[in-house]
């Protein structure tokens, strides 16, 4: 265990929105963090209110509110007034088209305008809003929108044509598709409609505990996971980005993580913008130039982004950061996979303070553990559960089954975290039995392996199952085993995430082929062609290998962990249940 501290001065603590964690977290309860919010009449409430109409009606509509700068790095500018407008215009678009509460309406887009228009304006009318990463294949789009039951589709005419188009027949609720730019057959104008709907709007009051947005994420088996989130939500999106983002109105705040990804919606739309702040939204991918000059031009004062991008900028090293000015910096914080201490530290070195790591899940749908402005950082380790949040280390039982809180400092177990705050899940879409086997004994279980330090600081050890973390995505191995099942060559595949120095892990699969096919160069670029054509970049596996066999259960069930195990020389740890012993 890392023991290395990085102490906050006194003067740091004064003007951070929290100035003692430890007497915070003892007085804090979530009806404090409600308080905090406006809410609709009769107990009503609604995240978009929150977002957007409450600071409007404060006399806010005049300020910054998303500044989008486009790959070719010019600027548009959208104020508080502007994004309500707009949303409204949206939301009256839903309602023309028949679009009611509860309706599911998707976005599939880059990072452009009319997603976080496309996310308000659907709060708003009280339908469930569901973002699709953009560089997803059709697979992955089609599972999503099938368990999701999408009602509506948001997208450019591109993605519509190579991605959607020939999904149609197979997605009988979906009833329209609006897109963004060009015209395509069987889909509908956005911009026109947009242009002649009215600019106002009246919020729809929901029930706090009404769905308001719909994340996928990834199992080990069986299909991708449809994490339900309601309104209620917003109070810890809200809380969450006050206390370990320590935003604050009129920060100016750039979240790195695409909306495609829960990141990208808790804290590249919600959060920001319920904590009135002025969001930066880059169209552009990650280039270390042009990273620099937008911290340094918009003047960013609290910047959240992710250990894969850290990385790659400290690869570019101190000499790619000559000459700028990066003192509008006031907060630095990472999140989605682990940070390693030197990240850590070279932050520190090279911006004057920490990157500030960061843990949650799609399912804890906000942070749950972080390092603070207020409180020493511990390189390496993933800090202390927010103050509102309970945190422990748990194992089970082996002979009754009994969970079992592990309270001795350093020893490792499951992450799990007393369940109840507001933004939990409520649900896995159709899966109560998986979702029930979240919870036990008043527990959520993480499925991450950590341990807790004498200081209450908590250390990120591992997952608990074969999910794989790429560049902060989180890829089900079952999802990309599936696609490669469908080639002809296949007849078995295991996938499983190889340790990479800037990505954190790369998805890499191992293929069995049936009688009749030889392995060869030429094959396993038409894998990798396969898989990148249904996956699509962020899924596709970046690297496959023929194997005789794979190792195997009695029943059949390829074993990944051994597979890991063997493929990196790690101790193989119980095989009792392995059929045969040929890799
Ligand atoms: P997702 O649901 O896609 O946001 O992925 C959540 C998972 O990412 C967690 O269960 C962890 O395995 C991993 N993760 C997120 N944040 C961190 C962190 N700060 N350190 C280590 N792992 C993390």
């Amino acid at each position: 265990m890392e023991e290395t501290r990085i102490t906050k001065s006194d003067g740091v603590r004064i003007v951070s929105n929290m100035t003692d964690y430890d007497a915070l977290s003892a007085a804090f309860s979530w009806q404090q963090g409600r308080a905090l919010i406006d809410g609709l009449p009769g107990g009503k409430m609604n995240i978009a209110h929150e977002a957007v109409d409450r600071h409007v009606s404060a006399g806010y509509a005049d300020q910054l509110a998303l500044r989008w700068i486009t790959k070719s790095g010019q600027r548009h500018d959208f104020t508080y007034g502007d994004l309500q407008r707009e949303a409204n215009r949206f939301a009256n678009v839903l309602r023309a088209q028949g679009f009611q509460k509860g309706d599911r309406v998707y976005a599939l887009l880059g990072r452009v305008p009319q997603l976080y228009i496309a996310a308000l304006g659907t709060l708003k009318a009280g339908c469930t809003f569901c973002p699709l990463f953009s560089a997803f294949g059709p697979e992955p789009i089609r599972a999503r929108m099938e368990i999701g039951g999408a009602n509506a589709l948001v997208t450019s005419a591109r993605l519509y044509k190579r991605k959607v188009k020939g999904l149609r027949p197979d997605l009988p609720d979906l009833r329209q598709v609006f897109v963004i730019d060009d015209a395509a057959e069987n889909t509908l104008p956005l911009a026109d409609l947009m242009r002649v709907a009215p600019d106002h709007f009246k919020t729809e009051p929901m029930d706090p505990e009404e769905t308001a947005l719909l994340h996928f994420t990834s199992g080990t088996t069986g299909k991708p996971k449809g994490v339900v989130h309601v309104h209620d939500a917003v109070v810890a999106h809200n809380w969450t980005g006050h206390i370990a983002l320590d935003l604050r109105a009129g920060d100016i705040y750039w979240c790195t993580a695409d909306p495609g990804w829960v990141t990208g919606t808790s804290y590249g739309i919600v959060a920001p913008l319920t904590n009135r702040t002025s969001m930066i939204v880059d169209e552009a991918e990650f280039d270390v130039t042009r990273w620099y000059d937008i911290l340094q031009n918009e003047r960013v004062t609290v910047w959240y982004t992710a250990p894969t991008a850290i990385r790659m900028l400290m690869k570019a090293g101190t000499e790619a950061m000559q000459g700028y000015d990066f003192s509008a910096l006031r907060f630095m914080a990472s999140v989605g996979e682990p940070l390693n201490p030197e990240a850590v530290i070279w932050g520190n070195a090279s911006f004057g303070q920490p990157f500030h790591d960061n843990w949650w899940q799609t399912e804890t749908g906000g942070i749950m553990i972080a390092n603070y402005a207020a409180a020493d950082v511990k390189p390496g380790s993933m800090g202390q559960p927010l103050p509102g949040i309970t945190a422990g280390i748990v194992e089970m039982d082996g002979d009754s089954g009994a969970l079992r809180e592990v309270t001795e400092p350093g020893a490792m177990g499951e992450l799990a975290l007393r369940a109840g705050w507001p933004s939990m899940m409520r649900g896995y879409l159709h899966e109560q039995a998986r979702y029930d086997k979240c919870f036990r004994d008043g527990w959520y279980l993480t499925g991450d392996l950590a341990m807790r330090d004498a200081d209450g600081y908590f250390w990120f050890v591992g997952r608990a199952d074969d999910l794989i973390k790429s560049a902060g995505h989180l890829i089900g191995p079952f999802e990309v085993e599936s696609a490669l099942m469908e080639h002809p060559a296949v007849a078995e595949v295991g996938v499983i995430g190889i340790p990479d120095e800037t990505a954190g892990e790369l998805v890499k699969a191992y293929v069995a082929l049936k009688p009749g096919y030889e392995p060869s160069e030429d094959l396993r670029l038409d894998l990798l062609g396969h898989a990148r054509k249904h996956l699509g970049p962020a899924v596709a596996p970046k690297d496959i290998a023929f194997r005789q066999n794979l190792p195997k259960t009695r029943s059949g069930k390829i074993m990944r962990r051994l597979l890991k195990a063997r493929e990196l020389g790690l101790p193989e740890g119980d095989i009792s249940t392995l059929e045969s012993d040929e890799s």
